[in-house]
């Protein structure tokens, strides 16, 4: 269960998964003045906030341009659309992440082909991958699950050789270094998310592409206006996909606290590491090739059920990301995927459960999630 602690107030005993009040209320009255000026302003979307905020992650990301759009759905979307894929191809992708990432490839007509995860990182196994390429293979959509980079040298490999395209899901991981470069960067474009829970989160829906290619660029700035080049001329039907003058300006603020809060949730995750290390549960593995961001902090265990039953009964925050893999969501049955197909996703979304992290949890509740995590342990390890 994922618990949002009322702005002000609530039980101070419980350990949210999530709260976002604290970081909202030490910013809010710079929030507030720049809210007002907006409102007085008049100008709404696609406005100053908007070009500067497509500047300052476009920077952060290690690409030319930023593109505002409306969700971290529709930047997958639009970039996929903006590369011609279409019924008929086929895109290459995870079946651990959120429903988002295939649903994208859905809308463009074209059909997701989920590849195994490493069951390590929850990453896709970039040595799994050759075997589902076929004829209809247009793109390779890699996730960066839970602030982790995927393996992107070999999968940027095949997607050279192949002569395929190599799309970043970015959305949870903002700031995230492959080898020292920013994700987002590595690919043709890389597709980010500011949804409220993320690590840099709006208040309210909001998504940016980043790229360093030109015609990409251009393409998806006509597509997230209906398909506009010059005002009022209309070269393909598009999209009304656009980030608001007021998330844009939300997010710039929030912005130059990013890298400190991300330092905390590594902090906060080094801390769990060492007082979980007596439990039966395997903390989050590691890959020598990227930092974590650590948008979630997920282990796994064979005993999830009761410990996730014991947190829930303390009041402690706790969630499953994902409890099912998207080749055995309902809303995939059609492509005919059967239990087993995919190991180690299934195993994966069997095992694993998340714990409270955000940057602005105490240190004193980091320890009382140990605490929660030690009696719900099974009886052997208390
Ligand atoms: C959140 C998320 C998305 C979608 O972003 P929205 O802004 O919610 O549309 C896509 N992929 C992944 C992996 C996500 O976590």
């Amino acid at each position: 269960m994922v618990w949002y602690r009322p702005r002000f107030g609530g039980d101070p005993r419980l350990i949210p998964m999530l709260d976002l009040s604290l970081q909202t209320a030490r910013l809010l009255p710079e929030i507030e003045k720049t809210l007002h000026e907006i409102c007085t302003g008049g100008s709404f979307i696609l406005g100053r906030h908007g070009r500067a905020l497509e500047a300052e992650i476009a920077a952060l990301s290690g690409a030319s341009f930023g593109l505002g759009v409306a969700s971290g759905t529709d930047a997958l979307h639009l970039v996929l659309r903006a590369l011609d894929i279409g019924p008929g191809d086929e895109v290459i992708t995870s079946p651990f992440t959120f429903i988002a990432t295939a649903e994208a490839i859905s809308y463009c007509g074209a059909t997701p082909v989920f590849v195994d995860i490493d069951p390590e990182t929850f990453n896709i196994d970039p040595a799994q991958i050759e075997a589902r390429i076929t004829g209809r293979t247009r793109a390779i959509l890699p996730v960066h699950l839970f602030g982790q980079a995927a393996d992107m040298d070999p999968i940027l490999e095949i997607g050279r050789r192949r002569g395929l395209h190599v799309i970043e899901d970015s959305a949870q991981a903002i700031g995230t270094l492959y080898k020292d470069r920013p994700v987002g960067s590595l690919g043709v474009a890389g597709c980010l998310s500011f949804y409220p829970t993320k690590n840099l989160g709006a208040f309210g829906d909001g998504g940016m592409v980043v790229t360093s290619d030109e015609g990409l660029r251009d393409r998806v700035a006509a597509l997230r206006v209906h398909g506009q080049t010059r005002r009022y001329y209309h070269d393909e039907v598009g999209y009304c996909s656009r980030l608001d003058e007021m998330q844009a300006a939300v997010l710039r603020i929030k912005l130059p606290h990013l890298e400190g809060w991300n330092r905390r949730r590594a902090q906060i995750a080094q801390r769990y590491n060492a007082l979980f290390s007596d439990l039966p549960l395997a903390t989050p593995a590691r890959a020598a090739y990227s930092t974590h961001t650590y948008h979630q902090y997920t282990v796994r265990s064979v005993h999830r059920e009761r410990f996730v039953a014991g947190l829930g009964e303390q009041k402690v925050g706790v969630g499953i990301y994902y409890p099912v893999p998207l080749h055995l969501q309902n809303a995939y049955a059609a492509l005919g995927y059967r239990p087993g197909d995919l190991p180690a996703a299934e195993q994966a979304a069997a095992e694993v459960f998340s714990l409270p992290m955000f940057p602005e949890l105490s240190d004193a509740q980091i320890e009382g999630v140990a605490r929660a995590m030690r009696a719900a342990a099974p009886v052997a390890w208390v």
